[in-house]
């Protein structure tokens, strides 16, 4: 049996949330890059720059829409409001809708047709691309905060977080991937260890796509290389945060550095490696010099707060 702490439950909360955003922050510099051979010129600091030219810190879609979820669980906590499904993806829906309006520089395709369609009917439940190869990361990249709020309550936990992605990315691959994600969040929040948390989130989904992709890592060596089969696809991200999370012997540091340093969807890939890596090793695991130049640290930090509480 595992005994934790609620104070390693909260360092861990926070670490998922603001693993994401570190993730995405430093990995801005390098999104749209070939993968570098040479670790002597590696960016292992949170500096900006980038193909959108991103000040230290920015959040960029990742972060900004991972804030809209944290958003809408804390206005649902501020007003008291019952928390229905509907009453969540409403106002999810209303804190994606504000970003989408204010005109983010980087938006994936999926998501835009998506929020384009939301803000004609909207209506949440029909709005996301339902398409079965419509298997692109961007749900994936901004699902945590279910799992953060909702870590003991497996059964809200699953239904929202499979509606919320459903909200832009509604094929059974994208749901079914954050699915498996935020399980394995949830129990890493509550303290299971890696290999269990994988283990179980994957029967689960036994049967399935995603199940196989977390069967087959959990199968292979830890020291494989980095998985990379295709940029932009939830199923190459998910491996990837998965190939990190269970290299225990590895820092949060050492293995965000590894993945955004191969560029491509680089700060995709890091802020979903990030919420899981946060989640092991808590904020306490990620360097004080990459977290004081988040943008929204303190936002995040709060929420945790908020959430771990109920
Ligand atoms: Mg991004």
């Amino acid at each position: 049996m595992t005994t934790t702490t609620s104070t390693d439950a909260l360092d861990r909360a926070t670490g998922a949330l603001l693993g994401v955003h570190a993730g995405d922050s430093l990995g801005a510099t390098t999104e749209f890059a070939s993968p570098n051979p040479d670790p002597d010129t590696w960016v292992r600091d949170i500096v900006g720059g980038g193909a959108f030219n991103w000040a230290p810190g920015d959040p960029t879609d990742d972060t900004d829409l991972t804030a809209a979820v944290v958003r809408a669980y804390t206005d649902l906590i501020a007003d008291g409001t019952d928390q229905t499904l509907d009453a969540v993806l409403d106002a999810c829906a209303r804190h994606f809708l504000s970003w989408y309006r204010s005109g983010p520089k980087d938006i994936g395709g999926t998501t835009s047709g998506s929020l384009a369609r939301l803000r004609r009917t909207n209506d949440p439940r029909g709005s996301g691309n339902a398409a079965p190869d419509a298997q692109a990361n961007g749900s994936l990249m901004r699902c945590i905060p279910t799992a953060v709020y909702r870590k003991d309550d497996p059964d809200r936990l699953a239904e929202e977080t499979l509606a919320i992605s459903a909200i832009t990315h509604a094929s059974t691959v994208a749901t079914q991937s954050c699915l498996l994600y935020n399980r394995v969040v949830a129990a890493l929040i509550n303290g299971t260890d890696v290999r269990t948390a994988i283990t179980d989130a994957a029967a689960e989904l036994d049967g399935t796509e995603v199940g196989r992709v977390a069967t087959s890592r959990l199968d292979a060596s830890v020291d494989d290389p980095m998985p990379w089969r295709r940029g932009g696809w939830v199923l190459t991200a998910l491996d990837i945060a998965l190939w990190a999370a269970l290299q225990v012997d590895r820092t949060t540091e050492d293995l965000l550095v590894d993945i955004i340093n191969q560029g491509g969807d680089a700060d995709t890939n890091g802020a979903i490696a990030g919420g899981l890596l946060g989640a092991r090793d808590g904020v306490s695991g990620l360097p004080d010099r990459w977290v004081a130049t988040l943008r929204l640290a303190d936002e995040f930090r709060q929420a945790a707060t908020a959430f771990v509480a109920g």
